[in-house]
């Protein structure tokens, strides 16, 4: 049986990461993507075999037909694309400079859009494909000091709506993961300086505690793999029950 090929954007760390490691153990050949190229070589070694890096910052949205067009050339094609790179910022809406609340957005909603065009245009051809996006409880509920952050996470569930209607007729499906707050980098930034905060995020998950990477990965494993063929323009929190939590 021919490998499936996945690309997982910001592979090198925190979710994607586990994301990365997750498809890797199920013999999917991964491409991590991001900019720091030593971070990525450091996540490939760690994930062993079926794994390869590509150095590029996705806001460069001109080099995006040709890192895909790159990928397809050596690989022929590709069965999933994780939309998983993204970076947040916590500062008072009041505060929040235009060029800040453009950056969030060209990294965590347009890029996610060029890419998903570029990938798309092969799996058409194909009939089949699993685009995943990595969305946010931001998306959910009004968390306070994180308004480009959330509009980005927002407008990225509207998105996947949208673009699942437009691809189902060509076989690829297109599915959103919201994560609650997950142990990485991220949330360490988020939450370590806050103890408040950090106590409003735990009492309101019933499961007490942070989500592990790998819950994401679990959930993303199922959403490119056949077990989900007949889900598309879904989006699943993997948050503890912080969504339903009171
Ligand atoms: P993380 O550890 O900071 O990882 C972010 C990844 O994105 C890194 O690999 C980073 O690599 C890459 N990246 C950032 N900007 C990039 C760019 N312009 N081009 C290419 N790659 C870029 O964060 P994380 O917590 O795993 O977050 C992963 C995703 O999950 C994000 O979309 C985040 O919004 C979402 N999420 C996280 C949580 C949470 O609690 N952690 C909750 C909900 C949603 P480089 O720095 O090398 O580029």
């Amino acid at each position: 049986m021919e490998k499936k090929i996945a690309i997982i954007t910001g592979g090198s760390s925190g979710i994607g990461f586990a994301i990365a490691k997750k498809f890797s153990e199920q013999n999917i050949h991964t491409i991590i993507v991001g900019r720091d190229s030593k971070k990525l070589e450091d996540a490939a070694t760690q994930i062993g075999s079926n794994c390869e890096t590509i150095a590029c910052d996705v806001t460069n949205l001109k080099g995006i037909p040709e890192l895909i067009n790159g990928v397809i050339s050596k690989h022929r094609h590709i069965d999933v694309l994780v939309n998983n790179a993204g970076i947040n910022l916590k500062k008072s809406a009041l505060e929040v400079t235009d060029q800040e609340f453009q950056q969030i957005l060209l990294t965590n909603l347009t890029s996610v859009f060029a890419m998903t065009r570029e990938v798309a245009k092969n799996m058409v051809a194909r009939k089949s494909g699993s685009i995943i996006n990595i969305s946010s409880m931001a998306a959910h509920y009004g968390l306070p000091g994180v308004v480009p952050y959330s509009a980005s996470k927002t407008a990225i569930e509207g998105m996947t709506r949208t673009l699942a209607v437009e691809l189902s007729p060509s076989g690829i499906r297109v599915n959103c993961i919201a994560p609650g707050f997950i142990a990485t980098n991220m949330s360490a930034t988020a939450l370590n300086g806050d103890p408040e905060r950090k106590q409003k995020v735990l009492s309101r998950t019933p499961m007490g505690r942070l989500g592990d990477p790998q819950d994401v990965a679990n959930a993303a494993y199922f959403l490119a793999s056949d077990e989900s063929t007949f889900m598309t323009g879904t989006v699943i929190p993997v948050d503890g029950g912080n969504s339903i939590g009171f």
